[in-house]
């Protein structure tokens, strides 16, 4: 006999997909999903179709919206460009209320070890963003990693014979640390006190 019937192993099964979530983890979920009434488990899974449904990267910059431009490319300074690795880094970073510039988000880093190369990720829209003109500065804000070195380098080399000045996040966020991991002071010093590459 199976420990769970069918409809709850189910459920189980697709809450341990999420990051963090272990197996016992995963069982409290499904049970409290059980002991719902049926209208807060349907705006539940009502929410996870919306988001499915609605939210797509922003033609320009690359982060999620569920515009076709999303609000910060449309309201904010256009002549300063922060270039992440992910969307959440642009959270990380909207927390400071601190920067008034637009974002360029890679969605990856260049990793040869897992074979991503720069074809791979968004830096052909980010040379497109620039070739428009009316871009002073980029602010690589890639993770103090060997991959978000390594292709801060590469952008900044593809970047200076444009005439574009090329900053780095200062030091001070933990080398092999994530800038979503990093508390606010250290990461809005970071931004004040980039150091162009
Ligand atoms: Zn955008």
């Amino acid at each position: 006999m199976e420990v769970f019937i069918e409809p709850i192993a189910r459920l189980i099964n697709e809450f341990s997909k999420l990051p963090g979530v272990g197996a016992k983890t995963a069982q409290r979920y499904a049970y409290r999903v059980v002991n719902m009434p049926e209208s807060e488990a349907r705006a539940f899974a009502d929410a996870i179709l919306g988001v499915k449904q609605k939210v797509h990267l922003c033609k320009v910059c690359g982060n999620f919206t569920d515009e076709e431009v999303c609000s910060v490319c449309r309201l904010r300074d256009r002549s300063t460009i922060c270039v992440v690795k992910e969307p959440k880094d642009v959270v990380a970073l909207e927390k400071l209320h601190e920067y008034k510039g637009v974002y360029h988000v890679l969605h990856g880093v260049i990793d040869p070890m897992n074979k991503v190369a720069p074809g791979d990720i968004r830096i052909r829209e980010l040379l497109a963003r620039i070739a428009e003109g009316g871009v002073n500065e980029v602010i690589m804000a890639t993770n103090p990693d060997v991959e978000g070195e390594m292709t801060a380098m590469y952008i900044a080399k593809l970047l200076k014979p444009l005439g574009v000045k090329v900053t780095r996040l200062a030091h001070g966020i933990p080398v092999g640390g994530e800038l979503e991991y990093t508390d606010e002071v250290t990461l809005s010093r970071a931004l004040v006190e980039r150091k162009e590459l």
